[in-house]
């Protein structure tokens, strides 16, 4: 059906370029290129069917125009950094190629975590008949398109969302991230802010704390943070009230994370080392373990997932919509844990409804703006079943 070139090949680009390969028929040629080839070409030597591998260093806008023009792709997949998400859309702008990412872009120097940048491209992808699909991960993705589909099918208005994010998953390393740690500790270093009655409300860095008993993890720690998916669901969910963010931390994790960013480690800003500068964060990423090495290692499972409430033919009415995953199984399939597992998968579902034209449309979209029954349907299909179970209302 087309040919998709995909950008990034860490824990994320393994998974979508392992599921678009099991898809033969929606994909049927793939480029996977990075700013490390000799990564490209491990992960293609262990795949049934040939693929392209290239070296793109993403951040330069010529480099992606070269590469898509050379290869011809139908489609881009960025699960590079969120550093490139500009340079690359400026490049499909310019070649004329669809265009998908799993993360809002960031300038390096200022976590901004807002689709500020992105949604003005709209008129620019409108006027060029391409399309670009924001945020096709899990959160974000998953679960915009979980609120797409409680809106449709279970609800007149939706009130109240929450958003859960539980990792029970243990990889026997004191301290780790699953997937990047710089982008991992910057999301969790910032403030907090949900959204109530139209205002965004500020919180220190993980100052909201809860116990939530998620379905097959039991009981667990969850905190509130900010997460991009919030900024676009606040435009599109009709009669929303208040929407939050919760995910999952150990007591282990947090006061590793305590320590570091108490002695200076998780900060951006460079500092002088005998006569070089360097950025705290990123030698902290240096040193520790790659999270695309825990795949082997991690046991248990992610639980992620909305509870919605609102109204239903003149009637409180509350649900939970979720996918438990596995990560010794995600590991079986596709040698990575379920945290980029659940990301790569609907980065690859959301590439094969565009292709096939099912969610194909000119313009700058988030997932909930689309139609949530085929991508759903897809999740059982792909390896992310979901389960929906009513909640008493308080
Ligand atoms: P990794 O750090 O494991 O991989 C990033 C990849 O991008 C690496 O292969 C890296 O190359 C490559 N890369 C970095 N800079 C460039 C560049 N300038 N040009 C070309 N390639 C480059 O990250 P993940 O796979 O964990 O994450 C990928 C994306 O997915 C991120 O944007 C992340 O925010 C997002 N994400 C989204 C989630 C969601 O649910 N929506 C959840 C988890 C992640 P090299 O190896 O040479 O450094």
């Amino acid at each position: 059906m087309g040919k998709v070139l995909i950008i990034g090949a860490g824990g994320v680009g393994n998974v979508v370029v392992r599921k678009c390969a099991q898809n033969p028929e929606t994909f049927t040629e793939i480029c996977l290129a990075s700013r490390t080839r000799e990564k490209c070409d491990r992960i293609a030597a262990e795949l049934d069917r040939p693929i392209d591998t290239a070296q793109v260093d993403a951040d330069r806008k010529e480099e992606v125009v070269e590469l898509i023009r050379s290869f011809g792709p139908d489609l881009v997949i960025n699960v590079a950094l969120p550093y490139q998400d500009l340079a690359i859309m400026d490049a499909c702008l310019e070649a004329q190629v669809d265009y998908l990412d799993t993360a809002s872009y960031e300038p390096p120097d200022e976590p901004s975590f807002t689709y500020d940048w992105q949604w003005p491209y709209d008129g620019h992808y409108k006027k060029a008949g391409i399309m670009a699909l924001l945020g096709s991960g899990f959160d974000p993705g998953v679960t915009n398109v979980f609120c797409a589909y409680a809106q449709k099918h279970y609800f007149d208005e939706i009130h109240y969302v929450d958003i859960l994010d539980a990792n029970a998953g243990d990889h026997g390393y004191p301290f780790a991230t699953n997937f990047n740690p710089e982008i991992n500790i910057r999301e969790i270093s910032a403030k907090g802010r949900y959204w109530e009655n139209g205002q965004w409300v500020e919180t220190e860095p993980l100052e909201l704390k809860e116990t939530y008993d998620f379905p097959e993890i039991g009981p667990k720690d969850i905190y509130l943070l900010y997460h991009e998916e919030m900024e676009s669901l606040v435009h599109h969910l009709k009669g929303l009230k208040r929407i939050r963010f919760w995910m999952t931390f150990s007591e282990k994790y947090l006061t590793h994370l305590n320590v570091l960013r108490n002695i200076g480690m998780t900060s951006i800003e460079p500092v002088e080392y005998e006569g070089k500068k360097i950025v705290p964060l990123q030698f902290l990423k240096a040193i520790l373990p790659d999270p695309g090495t825990l795949g082997p290692r991690t046991k248990g499972k992610t639980n992620i997932g909305c509870v919605i409430e609102g109204i239903k033919d003149g009637q409180r009415k509350k649900i939970h919509i979720y996918n438990v995953c596995d990560h010794q199984e995600c590991y079986r399939e596709v040698k990575s844990q379920a945290v980029s597992y659940t990301t790569g998968v609907p980065a690859m579902i959301g590439a094969m409804l565009m292709l096939e034209g099912i969610w194909k449309q000119p313009g700058v979209f988030n997932m909930e703006q689309l139609d949530p029954d085929p991508f759903m349907e897809r999740l059982n299909q792909h390896g992310l079943p979901w389960k929906v179970r009513e909640l008493p209302v308080e």
